[in-house]
């Protein structure tokens, strides 16, 4: 094998490393983003949750006031009645009192249900938020994980650039920038063997010119259809 083929092979294993280095680093924020994701269900959850506790003791409060109010009326009805000396009105009064009062009694019933309405949803609050607490925990973990992950990434990246500098002060300068180029456009393989007459970069045949001058070593020789560099293979 031509020694300058040789150099840009080393050299080209550097840079798919360094290719698959920087995709890996790419995938990172998609799966820090993935792992927050996960918390979503048990975020809404909790919300859902305290929602509900929230919106029992607004309906306490107003059961309260209600009694309240009915309890301000009682004590006016009574007065009246005191005060009063007809015995109709005595008794159209006590009559309203007793409405008044079983009305207190159904709302006193129905606080004391919401009241316990509210245990099972204060209980149901506390699981959602240990849920959540897990959940958190796990992902943090993720977190934690893919942070190492992407330090791991970093540093191989500085030693295989460190070490792809050398390579490339090694390799032909006069073929370096067709190789550079073709490395990009050429989705990392810019140098391919030949194998049974065909190109393994586009995987067409080459025509009988070029397959001499690859079984012949011609320096810098081309695939005539991708323009990738090719070497024998066979
Ligand atoms: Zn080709």
């Amino acid at each position: 094998m031509l020694p300058s083929i040789e150099a840009l092979l080393v050299l080209q294993d550097r840079d798919r490393r360094l290719r698959t280095l920087a995709e890996d680093l790419a995938k990172i924020p998609k799966d820090e983003a993935r792992a927050k994701d996960r918390l979503a269900g048990d975020t809404e959850s909790v919300r859902k949750a305290k929602e509900a506790v929230m919106a029992n003791e607004v309906e306490i409060k107003k059961v309260e006031m209600d009694i309240g109010t009915r309890r301000t009326t009682i004590q006016r009805l009574k007065t009246q009645q005191f005060e009063t000396r007809k015995n109709d009105e005595f008794q159209a009064l006590g009559h309203e009192i007793t409405r008044y009062e079983k009305d207190v009694d159904g709302l006193e019933t129905k606080e004391l249900e919401l009241m316990e309405k509210a245990d099972g949803l204060r209980a149901t609050l506390q699981q959602a938020e240990a849920a959540l607490a897990h959940t958190q925990k796990l992902v943090n973990e993720d977190l934690a994980n893919l942070a190492d992950r992407k330090k791991r990434i970093e540093t191989e990246t500085v030693e295989v650039q460190a070490g792809r500098e050398a390579l490339a002060a090694a390799a032909p300068s006069s073929m370096l920038p067709l190789y550079e180029r073709l490395l990009k456009t050429k989705n990392g393989l810019a140098v391919v063997p030949v194998t049974g007459g065909k190109c393994t970069g586009c995987h067409m045949k080459l025509v009988a010119s070029t397959l001499v001058k690859v079984n012949s070593g011609v320096e810098g020789t081309q695939c005539e259809s991708c323009g990738r560099l090719v070497y024998s293979g066979d």
